[in-house]
């Protein structure tokens, strides 16, 4: 193992610009993933659920919505890639830094580019590069590095048709970042309990806030079309209307969708916190927290009612109950 971080900093600088070679889709784009695809994200668009519509379409024809982009070429649930697909990993630098005294590593941010629409009976591929790696960082997580892996999308024959640069920061928690042991830790005086931080509140959001400090849930609907939309934003998405006014819900709702967060870990909220997105039965959705079940027993359709906790004197949160 390398003694300083300018040894591993030097080391996986160097493997900037490394290329890594295809890894092909299992399947061509296809009708049944789109649609389950469209049903996972609430994505009603006729265009991607009628043949007909779609042929009269300025597509002509059936395409795929192009934020499935990775969604066509994502390895088995175990890793499994298509015979042909390079076998070298395009993420040996986080493993490098993973070895290295940067044990932990968290996604930031994905942002793709599309250059056209997908059409059915597309096979593609992707081929990978690192594209950069940071200076060493110290962030409210830790110490480390951001490590940016640039995708490239493309058909078979070598069309490219879109791209995905996937940033993950690759870090030394605090904890453990000045050699610190348990028994100085110990010795250390005792500190306040870390605050759970607060939303960002703006003149958009602010009576979802002060109305879960009344024990409302308030979701905001456009004034003009009757659309809700949650969480709220100035314009209505549908007819663009700025008129908007709050309709109280009821609480109840149920589970559509949950992940259990083990990483990042956040002051304030204990670990590993199940994240709900609830469908309530108004018929929008919200992401919340929940009580009163074992995380081993959350099922997708469970039904659940909206409860309001404080946090401390400034902050309430929703959260959700199965009933
Ligand atoms: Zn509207």
């Amino acid at each position: 193992m390398p003694e300083t971080n300018i040894d591993v900093e030097a080391h996986v600088k160097a493997m900037v610009g490394r290329e890594y070679g295809r890894v092909y889709a299992w399947d061509p784009v296809n009708q049944p993933m789109i649609r389950q695809w469209c049903e996972a994200m609430g994505n009603k668009s006729v265009l991607y659920h009628d043949s007909a519509f779609a042929a009269q379409s300025v597509h002509g024809g059936q395409v795929a919505p192009p934020t499935m982009l990775q969604a066509w070429t994502l390895a088995g649930v175990n890793g499994e890639t298509p015979p042909g697909s390079s076998a070298v990993n395009p993420y040996e630098a986080v493993d490098f830094l993973t070895n290295n005294g940067f044990p932990v590593n968290v996604a930031v941010n994905a942002e793709q580019e599309y250059f056209r629409y997908l059409r059915l009976g597309e096979s593609l591929c992707f081929t990978s590069m690192l594209e950069s790696v940071s200076d060493l960082k110290k962030t409210a997580l830790g110490t480390g590095y951001f490590v940016t892996n640039l995708m490239t999308f493309m058909t078979t024959e070598g069309e490219k048709v879109g791209t995905m640069r996937f940033r993950l920061f690759v870090y030394r928690p605090h904890q453990a970042a000045d050699g610190a042991t348990a028994e100085t830790q110990a010795e250390a005086p005792a500190q306040p309990a870390p605050r759970r931080p607060h939303p960002g509140v703006s003149d958009d959001t602010r009576f979802f806030w002060d109305g879960l400090k009344q024990g409302r849930l308030l979701i905001q609907k456009c004034s003009a079309c009757g659309q809700l939309r949650h969480p709220p934003a100035p314009c209505c998405p549908d007819c663009h209307s700025f008129a908007w006014e709050t309709l109280p819900a009821s609480g109840r709702g149920v589970i559509h969708s949950f992940v259990v967060v083990h990483h990042p870990q956040v002051a304030g909220i204990e670990a590993p916190n199940p994240v709900l997105l609830v469908e309530l039965e108004e018929g929008t959705r919200l992401v919340a927290g929940l009580v009163g079940i074992e995380r081993s027993e959350i099922r997708i359709g469970m039904p659940v009612q909206a409860e309001f906790l404080r946090v401390d004197e400034e902050l309430v949160v929703p959260v959700f109950r199965p009933i």
